[in-house]
């Protein structure tokens, strides 16, 4: 089964990449819905929030962290930012490889999307 953002962190698939550690990448979104809108996505496939396990906490924690550091490397830490999942169709995902989206940069509204 092919996987865009499976394809992204094998490097096949460009895309501006702003992070990466053993277990996680991220990197900007092709079509910004703020001024800073960056995807954030482990490295294993894993298609939905629903699919994950106990086994996966340390892996969600870290991705959790990896945003709070961006926010900061962003200057929106303080301004403020929004993380996002989306799960399934009725919760508006589309690319079905976890992502954490990261929004700031400017006042959002709750209808970003
Ligand atoms: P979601 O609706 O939560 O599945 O979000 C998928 C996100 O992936 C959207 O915000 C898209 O703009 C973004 N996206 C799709 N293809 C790419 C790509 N090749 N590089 C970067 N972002 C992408
Ligand atoms: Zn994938």
């Amino acid at each position: 089964m092919s996987c865009i953002f499976c394809d992204i962190a094998n490097g096949i698939l460009p895309a501006k990449i702003i992070y990466q550690d053993k277990d996680i990448i991220a990197f900007d979104d092709i079509h910004p819905k703020a001024p800073h809108h960056k995807l954030i996505i482990p490295r294993k496939h894993i298609a939905t929030l629903n699919d994950i396990s106990i086994d996966d906490k340390d892996l969600i924690a870290n991705m959790t962290l990896v945003s709070q550091k961006l926010a900061v490397d962003l200057n929106i830490a303080e301004t403020g930012y929004r993380i996002l999942i989306n799960c399934n169709k009725d919760g508006g995902q589309v690319v079905y490889h976890l992502h954490l989206h990261l929004l700031g940069g400017c006042k959002l509204s709750f209808a970003q999307w």
